[in-house]
């Protein structure tokens, strides 16, 4: 019997209530269904899951997910459950009872998912039980760690074809369909997972890495401080995540962002397991909405309603910002991705590759992808089509919403100043470093400024109008422009480039592009005070089924509500997001909120606290 996509469609409208798929999970769940070894390659967010979830639904037998991810297994069962779906799952926080019920329930038929870690199907005692299990289809989530090129290999991918050959053999040659999925591909990663996967004669789909929620912003020579402050303030009643590099990095702006009153988390692999943990759960439960981290977080994140991700360095390649910038907005509801870049960050990431042990080649390799990542935050070019390009799409349109596309930022004539600096950085000889070079335009007279001298300097207090770091603020501009170069090494000097030259003959103007106010993009809802009172409510409900609240519903669809009101169980099912089990579990009291609102309109009164005075 060939399963049809019809069928499928009804499966994701009864079980998910979403009307229709979208067109990458249509072409990967047809072959599927048709039972051809598939590679899907989304984007974050891109719905992934569905892709394998409603095959596993439709068909006979077990469905085994490998994911490398702890946290998003539980994440992901729990989502499961609360659609009313039979799954459950084995990793190493369960004691050897609890995986040996799950085991036995996986026996009985009575599961439909089991997702299990990489690391088990190095067990013997795992192979051994798993051919008593009827597996029918395997779903390679993350594949890309399979590849050594990709950027986070796992040796415990390796174990995957010798798993899947020793399950075809214990079923007499009968072997599982196999599905691998990832978000981010490039093609000789493509090929690895394809190799090492032992997938067969696969299906090949690349739904793109367009986002059409996500707009892209990269910014040179901002203060960083200043603009992440004012950022976060504009965005206090959104969730956002904030990047940094360092540990060091993130403690201080966790400090200014708390000392602005701002309640902001932190994460980072210096923190105990325990704080982490907390961090962790405040953020997902909606307790804290932004959270300063180093890339240590994220993996594992499932939140749906990150409105924006702001990187306050540059990541070490592509492959990092694309993975940590696309947790925003899995909803589909519009949001931002902004990158400050700063001539630092070059510094830092080579300190990085060249402290690592690797070997030369796999250095080299390293290096390449910093170039890449260098270049995207100097591209003029659209940076959603260069990042299509650097994932193997081309000829792709530009987005139309990048900072690149849509450049509103202020230009403002810096001509005067960069000659000046110029000029003093020339007579210093190039030998200086950033904040010596504005120590001497400041005219200050310290003992190394007139030790060598540069108290004589004509250019000796040249800009003491403003402050040292004003100066250094202007001088990364010029960096990060291309009109001066930073040496590598631990203390690094400015020299001059070639442009300098043309600037200092007066023969060209430097401009710069002044960002300090990046207004909101994000729509307000519609109706703010419903979707709190929404908010609230998913809260209660969250907390009483001890699951995060965007397993209830997520933001998009609490959105829907605000608009459609919906005082029957039908009309609740055609809002977005909701199917048949979540309006059994979950309905009743938005349903008892709606009709509440309903009369009170009715009968003319004004909509009151209803909500905190009933107690929910
Ligand atoms: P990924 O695993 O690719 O990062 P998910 O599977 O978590 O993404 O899906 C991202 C979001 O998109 C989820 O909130 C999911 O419910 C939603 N989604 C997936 N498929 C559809 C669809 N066909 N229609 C509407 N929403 C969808
Ligand atoms: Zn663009």
């Amino acid at each position: 019997m060939t399963l049809t996509m019809s069928e499928a469609r009804l499966t994701l409208q009864k079980v998910y209530g979403y009307d229709d798929f979208r067109e990458g999970q249509t072409r990967i769940i047809g072959h599927l269904l048709e039972r051809k070894d598939t590679v899907g390659i989304m984007p974050t967010g891109g719905g992934k899951s569905i892709c394998y979830q409603v095959p596993a639904l439709l068909q006979h037998g077990l469905t085994l997910v490998i994911s490398p991810l702890i946290s998003l297994m539980k994440d992901q069962v729990d989502a499961l459950h609360s659609l009313g779906v039979r799954a459950g799952y084995i990793n190493s926080t369960q004691d050897a009872s609890e995986a040996g019920r799950i085991l036995y329930e996986a026996e009985r038929g009575q599961l439909k998912l089991l997702y299990v870690a990489p690391e088990r199907l190095e067990s013997e005692w795992f192979r051994e039980r798993a051919k008593q299990l009827r597996i029918s289809f395997i779903a390679v989530d993350e594949a890309h760690c399979v590849s050594h090129w990709g950027h986070d290999f796992r040796t415990s991918y390796r174990a995957i074809a010798p798993f899947v050959r020793e399950l075809a053999a214990h079923n007499y040659g009968e072997r599982p369909l196999l599905a691998a999925f990832t978000a981010t591909a490039t093609p000789e990663v493509t090929e690895d997972m394809i190799r090492l996967l032992e997938l067969q004669e696969p299906e090949l789909i690349v739904t793109g890495f367009k986002r059409d929620n996500l707009a892209f912003t990269v910014l040179r020579g901002e203060n960083r401080k200043d603009f992440a402050l004012n950022y976060v303030r504009q965005r206090t009643n959104m969730v956002g995540i904030i990047y940094a590099s360092t540990r060091k990095d993130v403690e201080d702006l966790h400090n200014m962002l708390v000392k602005a009153g701002i309640p902001a988390g932190r994460y980072h692999a210096g923190l105990s397991d325990d704080e982490r943990a907390q961090m962790q759960e405040a953020f997902l439960y909606d307790d804290i909405r932004v959270i300063v981290a180093t890339n240590a977080f994220g993996m594992g994140i499932d939140k749906s309603n990150v409105r924006y991700v702001l990187h306050y360095n540059m990541p070490k390649h592509m492959e990092a910002y694309v993975q940590e910038a696309g947790r925003a907005g899995r909803d589909g509801e519009a949001s931002e991705c902004v990158l400050l870049f700063h001539p630092q960050d070059i510094l830092t990431q080579k300190f990085f590759i060249e402290q690592s042990e690797a070997l030369p080649e796999r250095k080299a390799h390293e290096y390449k992808k910093l170039q890449s990542m260098i270049d995207f935050c100097y591209t003029p070019e659209c940076l959603v089509t260069y990042m299509q390009r650097y994932f193997g799409e081309i000829d792709q349109q530009p987005c139309g919403m990048c900072g690149n596309c849509k450049d509103e930022r202020e230009q403002v004539d810096i001509t005067l100043d960069a000659q000046k600096i110029f000029s003093c950085i020339y007579r210093m000889r190039e030998r200086w470093g950033v904040s010596m070079v504005a120590s001497v335009l400041k005219g200050s007279r310290n003992k190394k400024v007139v030790q060598n001298g540069f108290d004589l300097l004509p250019t000796h207090g040249m800009m003491r109008h403003l402050t040292e770091k004003a100066i250094s603020d202007i001088i990364y501009v010029l960096i990060a422009d291309g009109y001066l170069g930073l040496s590598e090494g631990q203390y690094p000097v400015v020299r001059l480039l070639p442009t300098a030259a043309d600037v200092l003959k007066g023969q060209q103007q430097v401009f710069q592009k002044v960002a300090n106010e990046l207004k909101p993009k994000v729509e307000a809802a519609v109706d703010e005070t419903l979707f709190e009172q929404l908010r609230l409510l998913r809260r209660d409900i969250a907390n009483k089924a001890n699951v995060p609240p965007y397993i209830v519903f997520n933001d998009s669809t609490l959105r829907e509500m605000t608009e459609k009101r919906p005082t029957t169980v039908d009309a609740f099912l055609k809002v977005k997001g909701v199917g048949e089990a979540k309006v059994q579990k979950f309905g009743q009291p938005f349903l008892d909120l709606f009709r509440h609102l309903e009369q009170q309109e009715a009968s003319q009164d004004e909509p009151s606290g209803w909500y905190e005075d009933e107690g929910y």
